[in-house]
């Protein structure tokens, strides 16, 4: 089965008139709306799902555990049936219940069985002691009271009944969705198919790795950092070069890309070099949003031939922080995976920092015995900082005066599923 959803909307990203600077959360809330699945679906073994997501709700085939089991080694019987005293010594009957070789007796009031971790519970046991907490002569085992109903077992059903609904529509499944899944009875998920994301650098100073540059020239940071973090957010990354800053050349390898979305970096402001706005204001489904963000502006949002393009900033630090802000959550919609908000923690600042009012703010920072400290350099050239950072402190839109020990909110990378 390989069902395909309809295109995305021509006017898919398309601002409000007016609209000069937009706020992150507005910029976030468009793409929200406007954005859906544009994978197809399949089937997969539980196996080879890890990383997937989820394209309908999993219902448990089967309980867990399917049955009453021991949740120990040690000796079974019914709690009502040995009365209430200080001390018990009750009968063994003969053989045992182990996992996987259920005893098929029932076992007789006032009498005990042996018993071992994950045994389905005999007819006649409801109550398991710790072998620890036992004497035994292989004849009789020997406990001391009290005796609490039902200890040491577990009810079937208990975690997961069957039926239920275990993991929803649009979930990126983790190694241990995989483990609940199996426990339940599923051994075919299904999934999307992974959403296959273009990466583009632009411009004529950009040299690829590997390359001699000349004086003037500048190394391509932004393809393998882009590659790699799509890789990271669960897409498939799909490696589409570097074109200079030539409009042609850009159309020829857009048009040749077999992919869901694209990710440019460079050229994507309103000047003459700036080729990928240019080009998509061109086909009219162009939006060159100013996002009140630091670092970050201009980002230029698209579609070419029904494709969401996102145009990064050329700057390394702006097209991360706007990989991590925006083509993350835009990317997950596109694959069929639920709109996620990065979840960040109100942590003491170990920084003072005078903030301007009118635009979000995000400064590499990382957590040290509980305080998060800054890079040295706010600088947005500053790449090495970016290797420093393990999260990004998110300051408000408002103006904010912060001092030592003042709570910011730190979002570690972890939360962008890095
Ligand atoms: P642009 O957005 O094209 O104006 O570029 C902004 C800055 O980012 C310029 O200094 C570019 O040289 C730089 N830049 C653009 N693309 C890359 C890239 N792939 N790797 C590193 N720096 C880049
Ligand atoms: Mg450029």
């Amino acid at each position: 089965m390989c069902l395909k959803p309809p295109p995305l909307n021509n006017d898919c990203f398309a601002l409000p008139p007016g609209v000069d600077w937009t706020p992150v959360d507005e910029a976030l809330a468009m793409l929200r709306d406007r954005l859906h699945p544009v994978v197809a679906r399949a089937d997969l073994p539980v196996m080879s799902a890890a990383g997937r997501v989820l394209a309908a709700p999993l219902v448990a085939r089967r309980a867990n555990p399917p049955l009453p089991n021991t949740a120990v080694d040690g000796y079974g019987f019914a709690a009502a049936t040995i009365g209430d005293a200080a001390e018990f010594t009750l009968p063994l009957v003969e053989g045992r219940a182990a996992a996987g070789l259920a005893y098929t007796g029932a076992v007789p009031p006032g009498h005990a069985i042996r018993v071992l971790t994950g045994a389905a519970l005999p007819e006649g046991v409801d109550t398991v002691v710790l072998d620890e907490d036992c004497a035994t002569d292989g004849a009789a085992v020997a406990f001391r009271g009290p005796v609490k109903p039902g200890s040491n077992t577990r009810r079937a059903g208990e975690d997961v009944g069957e039926g239920d609904e275990i993991l929803p529509r649009g979930r990126m499944l983790t190694p241990a969705d995989l483990a609940l899944a199996a426990a339940t009875g599923l051994a075919n998920l299904p999934v999307y198919t992974p959403l296959r994301v273009g990466v583009l650098s632009t411009g004529d100073e950009v040299v690829p790795a590997g390359q001699a540059a000349a004086a003037g020239q500048i190394y391509d940071a932004n393809r393998p950092m882009l590659l790699s973090l799509i890789a990271r957010f669960g897409h498939a990354p799909v490696d589409l070069g570097h074109v200079p800053d030539d409009r042609e050349a850009l159309r020829a390898r857009l048009d040749r890309s077999e992919v869901d979305a694209i990710l440019t970096s460079g050229g994507a402001s309103a000047g003459d070099e700036d080729h990928v706005s240019a080009l998509l204001r061109e086909t009219g489904a162009l939006t060159a949003w100013r996002i009140a963000l630091k670092p970050g502006r201009p980002l230029a949002l698209g579609l070419w031939q029904g494709k969401p393009v996102f145009g990064l900033p050329g700057n390394p630090v702006a097209a991360f922080v706007c990989s991590l802000v925006f083509a993350r959550p835009a990317l997950r919609l596109l694959a069929g995976a639920g709109w996620d908000d990065p979840a960040g923690y109100m942590v003491p600042a170990t920084f003072a920092k005078t903030k301007k009012p009118g635009r979000r703010e995000y400064l590499r920072a990382r957590l040290r015995d509980g305080r998060v400290e800054v890079f040295k350099s706010e600088g947005s050239g500053r790449i090495s900082g970016l290797s420093w950072a393990e999260g990004l402190v998110e300051l408000p839109d408002a103006a904010a005066e912060i001092a030592p020990g003042d709570p910011v909110r730190y979002i570690p990378f972890g939360s962008f599923g890095m």
